[in-house]
């Protein structure tokens, strides 16, 4: 049985960006946007929204990092701009009905679950800064996975691995691969509602009112 939920709708996010080892890069950028939309009593998959996205400051991919996601020069090179990946991925919201035609008033009850903090709080506040924006209201809070699975597990994560085997869950998919991240997220956030937990925004953070 699953507990039943505060949400009509959680949306899994899960960024990936261009970095180095073993330093990390100065301007990290995003290069790919996945987000999975699951229903917020079954967990099932009603969505998938994904897109790469072109990175400007660092548009040429290190070795470490092709090797870490997976993602391929030629795929950012083929990618968007992020200011146009941030506009189809609100269309998507709106063609979800999760968000108005025409403003960013939420429609429904919907949640963001991330893995960690860094993908709403540091990297997409600092992407959007390099674009000169601030991210849409309705991404400023979320649920990190992080704390739901150590508020019914004891200890905190530190990796998605980490969760998936204490959770007993296969790893699907490629560890790194934006979209591969958000299905396992996705079910472990399901085997967590499972086993009784309700979810609750955990983190949030307070800007000013976008422009974007
Ligand atoms: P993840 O969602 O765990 O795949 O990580 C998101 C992003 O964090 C990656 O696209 C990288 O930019 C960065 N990252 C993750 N792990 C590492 C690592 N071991 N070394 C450097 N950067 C990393
Ligand atoms: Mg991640
Ligand atoms: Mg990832």
């Amino acid at each position: 049985m699953i507990q039943t939920q505060d949400f009509d709708s959680f949306l899994v996010l899960d960024f990936e960006a261009t970095c180095d080892r073993p330093v990390q890069l100065q301007t990290q950028e995003i290069i790919e946007f996945p987000v999975i939309k699951l229903n917020g009593q079954t967990f099932e998959i009603e969505s998938v929204f994904q897109t790469y996205v072109k990175p400007s400051v660092n548009p040429v991919l290190t070795p470490f990092c092709t090797q870490l996601t997976g993602i391929m020069q030629e795929t950012v090179d083929n990618g968007v701009p992020f200011e146009t990946a941030l506009q189809m991925f609100i269309e998507w919201m709106r063609a979800q009905n999760l968000i108005a035609p025409d403003s960013y008033e939420p429609l429904s009850r919907f949640a963001f679950i991330t893995f960690g903090n860094w993908d709403l709080q540091k990297m997409l506040v600092d992407q959007c800064n390099l674009i000169g924006t601030l991210p849409p209201e309705f991404m400023q809070s979320w649920i990190n996975l992080k704390k739901s699975f150590a508020k019914m597990n004891n200890f905190w994560p530190n990796s998605l691995s980490d969760a998936m085997n204490a959770l007993r869950l296969p790893i699907t998919g490629r560890l790194h691969s934006g979209v591969d991240d958000c299905e396992n997220i996705a079910a472990a956030a399901k085997k967590l509602a499972e086993s009784g937990h309700v979810f609750k925004i955990t983190n949030k953070i307070r800007v000013k009112n976008s422009n974007f």
